[in-house]
């Protein structure tokens, strides 16, 4: 089925879209015009490619993990920022400006 959804990228939502949409799952496809029109808005937005890769890695007895600097700019974190690190689950974690 064809329809218009809402597409959101790191919690920002881009606008609506036309997309196709299985009955069975709910899973969407959009077209290659759309998917090059969404990534254009992401780049134009800040918001391509913010997913990294990082190491968990140690700093004395505390496991650290790395923010990547695009990630950082992106979300003006600053060094001494107090944030709030919850688990989602047993494989995400939310770090929270606060
Ligand atoms: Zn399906």
């Amino acid at each position: 089925m064809s329809k218009k959804v809402l597409y959101a990228v790191h919690e920002i939502a881009l606008g609506k879209f036309p997309a196709q949409v299985c009955d069975a799952c709910g899973e969407q496809w959009f077209d290659e015009e759309t998917s090059t029109k969404i990534q254009e808005l992401e780049k134009k937005k800040g918001l391509f490619g913010l997913s990294k890769k990082s190491k968990v890695s140690y700093s004395g007895n505390s496991l650290i993990v790395r923010i990547p600097d695009s990630v950082a700019k992106f979300m003006k974190i600053k060094k001494e920022d107090e944030v709030i690190i919850h688990p989602e689950g047993k494989n995400k974690i939310t770090v929270e400006l606060v």
